[in-house]
């Protein structure tokens, strides 16, 4: 017997921020994903820094991030609490986004069957409350469909 995996409790999570990753957190704290996109030479800059990799300019602009699919995964076995409880796992994931191109953002996905977990999987986030912050999870868009 197997559950959906496991939806994390973040709500004592300190989120670490710094001037250059606080606009992504403002976006999540109102539901939304963006990356910031270098404004010279239009380069995702994922995790958020200073400094453009490919131009070293510093501008950026913040862009919504488009549709998220899942570019790789695992899945990692929990411990059920007893024979009559079904095993039940986490699922990290590594995210892209349709507008946001190079950029992986590391996650989980929650309410899955680890069977539907799939590469290229559409995604659709679910807004997880930390100490400081909105965390962004996600939901399969289609969880009826397994391979
Ligand atoms: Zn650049």
């Amino acid at each position: 017997m197997t559950g959906p995996s496991i939806t994390p409790d973040f709500t004592a999570l300190e989120v670490p921020m710094d001037t250059w990753s606080e606009p992504f957190w403002q976006g999540t704290a109102e539901h939304r994903l963006t990356f910031p996109r270098c404004t010279t030479c239009g380069t995702f800059r994922w995790p958020a820094g200073p400094f453009c990799p490919s131009c070293h300019a510093q501008p950026v602009d913040w862009v919504p991030a488009g549709e998220p699919r899942i570019y790789s995964f695992t899945i990692l076995p929990v411990r059920s609490a007893g024979d009559d409880e079904p095993a039940r796992q986490r699922i990290p994931v590594l995210v892209e986004f349709a507008d946001a191109p190079g950029v992986r953002l590391v996650s989980v996905l929650i309410d899955a069957m680890p069977e539907a977990a799939a590469i290229d999987a559409r995604l659709v986030p679910h807004w997880l409350p930390a100490a400081n912050a909105v965390v962004p999870a996600f939901r399969l868009a289609s969880p009826e469909i397994s391979r």
